[in-house]
């Protein structure tokens, strides 16, 4: 049975002429070895569940994308995380929004599907669930990068100037990690995680973590999204995309070019998603500048991106 695998590092990319080839090489570097954490399990014979997992909590490690460690700012100042991870056979899934201190909220979102009756949890409950299952916890500092802090600062001061939310660029605001994959059972799964939005309120709610917005995965196809989160919400796009698929029929890229190309622009959404479906077939689309990008599809084959 084929296995195939899709990683992406948001839909925030820098623009190409400010990107050094130092910083370049390193978010290469972290989309391989994401990439290679998911592999080796679909290799293994493990589950699509296993290595989406794995592979989003290597991309949460890393700094450089928006995620765990490296996650930005909301305008009070702290990360509030959020993750989704979605098995397809059973359409079991779990996800969690608001945590300000569990090291890999994916991890937390996938003990809330397997150990818990409910989909989603947030906020302080959902941390202190982490703490009680014995999930690593991490302090602020562990969260803190300069970078983003100086994101935060540079928004906060274009929004006090009279700046409002939809100028600001895609650079600033968007980013996101995720995994997709088949595995030789021919099962689906997905997972997503998510800093947010740089100076996001306090609380909001994106959607990385609604089940069927940011991140989808059935006996068809599995997605996760990244981009203007208000935008996938309202065009419900993980969901949107399997429904094309089920009930039109249509092959796995038109059904996410519609969505991606033609919906989502249809209200201004700008972003990206990766899917894979029950033949390994994998589409990567994006209506941004860039999206950071990767996969091995069912004939072995790896690529890895950046811009178009
Ligand atoms: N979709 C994420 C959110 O809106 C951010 C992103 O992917 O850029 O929270």
């Amino acid at each position: 049975m084929p296995y195939a695998i899709a990683i992406h590092g948001g839909a925030g990319t820098i623009p190409h002429n400010s990107l050094t080839p130092e910083r370049e090489a390193a978010l290469h570097a972290g989309l391989h070895a994401a990439l290679d954490e998911g592999l080796g399990r679909l290799m293994a014979g493990q589950t699509a569940l296993d290595a989406v997992e794995a592979a989003v909590m290597a991309l949460e490690d890393n700094p450089l994308f928006n995620a765990g460690r490296g996650a930005v700012f909301n305008d009070q100042g702290f990360v509030e995380l959020e993750a989704a991870i979605m098995d397809g056979p059973m359409r079991r899934a779990g996800s969690v929004t608001g945590v300000r201190r569990v090291r890999n909220p994916v991890r937390l979102a996938r003990a809330i599907m397997e150990q818990t009756p409910h989909v989603t949890l947030g906020f302080d409950a959902a941390d202190a669930l982490a703490e009680r299952l014995g999930l690593p916890a991490a302090d602020a500092d562990y969260f803190f990068t300069q970078a983003r802090w100086d994101a935060l600062q540079t928004e906060l001061a274009r929004l006090a100037a009279g700046g409002s939310d939809a100028e600001v660029s895609e650079q600033v605001k968007h980013g996101t990690v995720g995994a997709v994959a088949l595995d030789r059972q021919g099962c689906l799964a997905a997972a997503t995680s998510t800093g947010g939005r740089t100076a996001k309120m306090a609380g909001r709610i994106g959607d990385t973590p609604v089940i069927g917005a940011g991140t989808w995965a059935d006996e068809l196809v599995a997605v996760s999204c990244t981009g203007h989160g208000e935008s996938f919400i309202r065009c419900a796009a993980a969901h949107e995309v399997a429904s094309r698929i089920r009930y039109l029929g249509q092959p796995l890229i038109d059904a996410c070019d519609e969505v991606v190309h033609g919906q989502l622009i249809e209200i201004g959404g700008t972003g990206g998603l990766i899917a894979v479906d029950w033949e390994g077939n994998i589409a990567l689309p994006f209506n941004s500048e860039g999206m950071y990008r990767a996969a091995v599809n069912a004939e072995g084959e790896r690529f890895v991106g950046i811009y178009r």
